[in-house]
């Protein structure tokens, strides 16, 4: 049968629910693309490249097997432009296509690109719904219209209600909307986590691939322990083992940090959802059957911080996005441009939360949601890093790093470079958050109670000159009264001494 139809499939598009593939259709021929265009526009994670190439090639070869006609056009391929839209075009030409269609991407780039292709174009074109997100991209502009701020709360009780997830006659089960003062625990010293569930893969012949085009990345890998799912299979396994092994204490430890587990009881499922090899929906759908078979060992707690996440925080997140971009890729509500230091590249630093957690980052390519808030986002806050620099470290380095989910978690929640659209205020802590919520300090060669002086913890000093030096952005604000209510109380010699504390290790903060 001739093909008329040419229908694209992106990277992250991997949905082997997606209407799409309900029946097969000769006459439709799928392609999926491995290119320089995304390997090179920012330097990715070695893992993160290997992560999409494997996940693009075993969904490749399961559509195949079921039937669909598909040209898997790999990296090394002769007739590879290396351009997504070069090696559109060449396919609609050599054979004679009549209807182009695609996914709507979830990165604005990508979006964009394919709405030049398609003016420019000779044939119809068509862009369909990815069936992935629980609300349409410009659900949370409308709920918010007109509303001076964007509370993720009552964005999250509304998609309570329309999914009807943990509620009793449009109440909250148990009557509670949120838990969260029930959570937040530190990890209890004799307290041991359970091991992460991982996928021991040999990815050798897509390493010697990476090296043999040169693709800059960072981090390491082990190839013959590649540890991320890349199919709906292992996906699934992995849902499955955080649903029985991790739920039960999600809530209560998922702001905990130690130096000898690098996920505790998080899920580790970002990427496989951020790649649509799970359905947000099932998700949670599957947790929430799983608790309430097992409501004596876990409690609401539990399962309302893990729902929490996917259907508030990750949706509520992607309306953001599709609501200000493209101006908020250029935010700078404080007006940073420092340089991030070097050693964000390497983990060489003095400071053991940092070493440990970008050491993590660079080990994993994960480190959990504290971790990227309140460690290296925190630092990165504290010191006024400019946040192009500070979205090129996060968007490179994280398994599960898309742009859509990335940059308003960086630039929104982490950087407040959005000057209040996400966040009500600031995240930033000193060395008494770090040491409640972690056991990094007891091993440093920084001292947690010093502010001044030899070998004071430089989270103590940055802290204040953070406010002091944005007084004027900032002291209006009622959710950051007591900061400067302290800072006023301070006599001037000590707060002195602080700024030139945190003045001294700004300029030398390449060694710290
Ligand atoms: P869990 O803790 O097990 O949570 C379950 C799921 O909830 C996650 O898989 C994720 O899908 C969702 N979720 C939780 N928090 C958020 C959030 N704030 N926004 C959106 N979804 C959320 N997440 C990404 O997927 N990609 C990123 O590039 C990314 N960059 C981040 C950068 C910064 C500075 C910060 C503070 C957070 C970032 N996050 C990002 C959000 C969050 O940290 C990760 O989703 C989470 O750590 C992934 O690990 P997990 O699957 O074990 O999550
Ligand atoms: Fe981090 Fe300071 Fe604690 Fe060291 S003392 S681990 S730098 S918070």
């Amino acid at each position: 049968m001739k093909i008329t139809t040419l229908r694209l499939i992106l990277g992250d598009q991997l949905n082997h629910k997606h209407s799409w593939f309900d029946s097969v259709d000769n006459s439709i021929l799928y392609v999926m693309m491995e290119i320089r265009q995304e390997t090179d526009y920012v330097t990715h994670h070695i893992q993160k490249v290997v992560g999409f190439f494997m996940a693009m090639r075993q969904f490749s070869q399961e559509l195949h097997e079921q039937g669909h006609r598909i040209n898997y056009i790999m990296l090394d391929d002769e007739i590879n432009t290396q351009s997504l839209t070069n090696n559109l075009l060449w396919l609609i030409q050599e054979l004679d296509i009549q209807l182009f269609e695609y996914q709507l991407p979830d990165e604005y780039r990508l979006d964009h690109q394919l709405q030049l292709f398609c003016q420019s174009i000779h044939i119809p074109s068509k862009a369909v719904d990815s069936e992935h997100f629980l609300s349409k991209r410009d659900d949370l502009a409308s709920f918010f219209k007109g509303k001076k701020t964007y509370l993720m709360e009552s964005f999250y009780r509304m998609m309570r209600k329309k999914y009807n997830i943990l509620m009793d006659e449009g109440q909250p089960i148990s009557g509670q909307w949120n838990y969260d003062a029930d959570n937040r625990k530190k990890l209890p010293k004799e307290h041991q986590p359970i091991q992460p569930l991982v996928f021991e893969k040999n990815v050798e012949h897509i390493v010697g691939l990476i090296h043999r085009f040169a693709i800059p990345t960072i981090g390491n890998i082990q190839v013959n322990h590649f540890s991320w799912p890349v199919s709906r299979t292992e996906s699934l396994a992995l849902l499955d083992y955080f649903i029985q092994h991790c739920l039960a204490y999600f809530g209560t430890y998922e702001d905990a940090m130690h130096p000898a587990y690098w996920s505790i009881y998080h899920s580790r499922l970002s990427f496989s959802l951020n790649l649509k090899l799970l359905h947000p929906l099932e998700v949670i759908q599957k947790s929430v059957h799983y608790w309430e078979q097992n409501q004596n060992t876990i409690s609401i707690a539990q399962i309302e911080g893990f729902i929490r996440q996917i259907l508030g925080w990750r949706e509520y997140m992607r309306g953001i996005y599709w609501a200000k971009m493209p101006e908020f890729a250029s935010m700078n509500f404080f007006g940073h441009n420092r340089k991030l230091p070097s050693w964000f590249w390497t983990g060489q630093t003095k400071m053991a939360c940092l070493r440990h957690s970008i050491g993590q980052s660079l080990e994993y390519a994960y480190a959990h949601h504290i971790q990227r808030l309140m460690l290296t986002g925190n630092f990165m806050l504290l010191t006024g890093i400019h946040p192009d620099e500070v979205d090129t470290w996060y968007l490179g380095i994280y398994i599960d790093a898309i742009q859509w989910v990335e940059i308003t978690n960086t630039r929104g929640m982490s950087q407040y470079a959005d000057g209040g659209i996400v966040g009500s205020k600031p995240y930033v802590a000193s060395a008494n958050y770090i040491d409640k919520m972690s056991h990094y300090c007891g091993t440093c060669f920084y001292d947690k109670n010093k502010k001044t002086g030899d070998k004071a913890c430089p989270f103590n000093s940055f802290y204040w000159h953070f406010f002091d030096r944005n007084r004027a952005l900032l002291e209006k604000n009622p959710r950051i009264g007591m900061a400067y209510m302290s800072l006023h109380k301070m006599s001037d010699s000590t707060k002195q001494e602080l700024l030139k504390q945190a003045d001294f290790y700004l300029e030398n903060i390449e060694t710290l």
